[in-house]
């Protein structure tokens, strides 16, 4: 396998690695692993240029970074990517080369499952190294634990703004009812919150109108429905020029990562009047389950505890915005920023 190292400034690590007898071409990213080893999924996809690679395992490592310095867990931030058509037959020969790839870090980056990768790939990658998480039968599909974290998320955001953290008769509109956004779609209706969502998969749709009393709305139309909240748990850069001026939502809460085109889009939102649960924040549910579970050993019951939690670390959030007078996405940075700088300061 051949390696490659190339320094990129604020991230530890970044290598590359190519092995001609399996065709596999990789990349790590390690961001930042001063609250513990670089955590983050391997990505396999099919980019249109490595650059645009590169930076996709620079932007999501740092990512990781924030997002376990959030929600507390002893890791760092780290991502891979596979560069290839993730629809390969050959997996044993592409995993297990990638496993050799995270190998060869000792430990300085743990991966899992990402886009285009399945618990049963890093079955493979454990042939390889034991630093890798996410396994079959292990912390188990994150999913449902990252919809209860996006829940405790809204109703953070529902105290901050109406003073209540009462759900019942909200009306929120969501958008993708799949993994995260129908367990969603559930609690909510347990609530006794009122639901519009909307699909591009009509059979998903009709799940949460039959199910959960939902209203089912066009796929564009979700983004112009008089609501309480906006619910994106489908894809990311939906918070941009076009959609926020159509906003008729007071909260923006959901679980879709990157959900801000461009960190202007969260200044846009606050110039709106509209409250912003910022994304890794919200959706860290998942990252705490696999985290708390395969990592540190937690049971099941301690875990769920700290998904609960993102309730508080979005009321802190939401309190340091409002003191210094910042955009939610900035002052979920300097939260994160300072749990860095504290553990920096006293490495013991
Ligand atoms: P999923 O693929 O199961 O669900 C996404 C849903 O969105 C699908 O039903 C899909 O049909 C729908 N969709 C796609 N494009 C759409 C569009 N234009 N309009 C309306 N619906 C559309 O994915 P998921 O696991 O539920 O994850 C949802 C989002 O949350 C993703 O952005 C993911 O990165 C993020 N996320 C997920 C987890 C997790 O634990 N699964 C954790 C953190 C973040």
């Amino acid at each position: 396998m051949k390696i490659t190292e190339k320094a990129v400034p604020g991230y530890e690590r970044v290598v590359f690695a190519e092995d001609p007898d399996s065709g596999y071409r990789g990349i790590i990213a390690v961001h930042n692993t001063t609250l513990g080893p670089g955590a983050g999924g391997t990505r396999f996809w099919n980019y249109r240029s490595d650059e645009e690679a590169l930076n996709d395992a620079l932007r999501l490592s740092r990512g990781m970074t924030y997002k376990s310095a959030l929600a507390g867990l002893p890791c760092g931030g780290g991502k891979s990517i596979i560069l290839g058509d993730n629809r390969t037959t050959e997996r044993e020969k592409i995993f297990r080369a990638h496993g050799r790839f995270v190998h060869l870090l000792g430990g300085l980056y743990i991966t899992a499952e990402d886009v285009g990768t399945s618990p049963a790939d890093m079955e493979y990658v454990l042939q390889e190294t034991p630093y890798v998480a996410g396994l079959q039968g292990k912390s188990g599909d994150p999913s449902p634990r990252t919809a209860r974290g996006v829940f405790r998320a809204m109703q953070a955001a529902a105290k901050f703004r109406w003073g209540s953290d009462d759900l019942a008769g909200r009306t929120v509109a969501l958008q993708g009812c799949g993994h995260v956004g129908f367990p969603l779609a559930e609690e909510l209706h347990r609530a006794g919150a009122k639901l519009m969502v909307t699909d591009v998969d009509d059979a998903r749709v009709q799940r949460a109108v039959s199910e959960c009393g939902a209203r089912a709305v066009a796929p564009d139309e979700i983004y112009g429905v008089e609501a309480d909240i906006l619910a994106p748990c489908a894809m990311g850069a939906i918070l941009n020029d076009q959609t926020i001026p159509r906003l008729r939502v007071e909260i923006v809460a959901g679980a879709a990562n990157n959900q801000l085109l461009e960190t202007r889009h969260g200044d846009m939102l606050e110039a709106r009047g509209i409250l912003y649960a910022p994304d890794y924040a919200a959706n860290a549910g998942g990252i705490i389950s696999g985290g708390c579970m395969e990592m540190l050993g937690w049971d099941e019951a301690r875990m769920l505890a700290r998904v609960d939690d993102i309730y508080d670390c979005l009321s802190e959030i939401f309190k340091i915005s409002s003191e210094r007078k910042l955009p939610t996405w900035k002052a979920a940075d300097i939260l994160a920023e300072q749990r860095l700088q504290i553990k920096q300061e006293s490495p013991a």
